[in-house]
């Protein structure tokens, strides 16, 4: 009888999480590292080490999301903004340490898979989901279905001619260099010296610290430049907003991302547009990394 597990991973800037998920994506045991920024052989090394332990608890198929661009044909990904990886056949590797079913997901696809499915985005038939951390990521769901091309929203530029964008990026003005976790370390960095972090931003701007604020209302601001864009192109039902730093900061977010979503949409969209917080918060990697495996476990892959 089929235990209906499969082993979740999601690779992260700063930690690997891995875990049995459920079909109804349940999680059940997890772990979690801090992801070896090294090189590529350390962080696999790490990510063989989380998938062994877990694998002997009945897990039928593994399924990764993975900041990377991958070849839709091969399956390889090319390369990570914010990780030592580069041509790399993560799926080839597991398969052939482990012997089961592999599937692997870019990580913002992973995020939209798992929201629009048990999260946020449940019963929508086009989505567009967002995930702040180290860096931005996002997925697309048009039609009822994925899309499985590169979908990276977070390198979509909202600041024309703006600051660098972030680790192997060489573009500017980018989302991810103005609305990461990252870009929210460097606003506090610069209003408070060497040390501060987001985490600081977010509390300082809860305490009604003016300056907070304005950086965490800029970071909003250029959210909701990015989703207006994106409501220009997918007039998407909902557009669901999460990751680390997305759901740590929302409440700060919100307001000034649904304003200049609004004034960016053309109307219609600009009234209907849905701008929600994930439901899955920083789980939704995981999850979206497990559905990713039920997917290949299951032929639709
Ligand atoms: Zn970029």
């Amino acid at each position: 009888m089929p235990t209906d597990l499969v082993i979740g991973v999601d690779v992260g800037g700063t930690k690997m999480l891995a875990g049995l998920v459920a079909r109804d994506g349940g999680i059940g045991r997890m772990v979690e590292v801090r992801t070896p920024t090294a090189d590529q052989a350390a962080l696999l090394a790490a990510l063989d080490a989380l998938v062994e332990g877990l694998l002997a608890e009945g897990a039928e198929a593994i399924g990764v999301g993975v900041p990377m661009n991958l070849d839709r044909r091969t399956g390889v990904g090319l390369g990570a903004v914010n990780l030592p990886l580069r041509s790399l056949d993560l799926a080839g590797h597991l398969r052939d340490r482990f012997g089961v079913p592999v599937g692997v997901e870019n990580d913002g696809n992973a995020i939209a898979l798992a929201e629009w499915r048990v999260g946020a985005g449940r019963g929508a038939t086009d989505l567009i989901a967002l995930a702040l951390g180290t860096g931005v990521g996002g997925g697309v769901v048009i039609d009822g279905r994925l899309y499985r091309g590169w979908a990276e929203l977070g390198h979509v530029v909202v600041a024309a001619d703006g600051p660098p964008c972030q680790g192997n990026c060489h573009g500017h003005g980018h989302l991810e260099a103005v609305a990461s976790g990252e870009a929210a370390e460097r606003a506090a960095v610069a209003l408070w010296g060497e040390g501060a972090d987001a985490h600081r931003l977010v509390e300082e701007a809860r305490g009604g610290d003016e300056a907070g604020c304005a950086a965490l209302g800029r970071i909003g601001h250029y959210l909701g430049v990015a989703i207006g864009s994106f409501a220009n192109v997918f007039a998407p039902d909902l557009v669901v907003v999460g990751g680390g730093f997305g759901t740590a900061a929302w409440e700060l977010l919100r307001g000034p991302a649904d304003e200049a979503a609004r004034a960016e949409a053309l109307r219609p969209a600009d009234d209907g547009l849905r701008i929600v917080e994930a439901a899955l918060g920083d789980d939704a990697g995981l999850v979206g990394a497990g559905l990713v495996g039920f997917e290949t476990l299951d032929g639709m892959r």
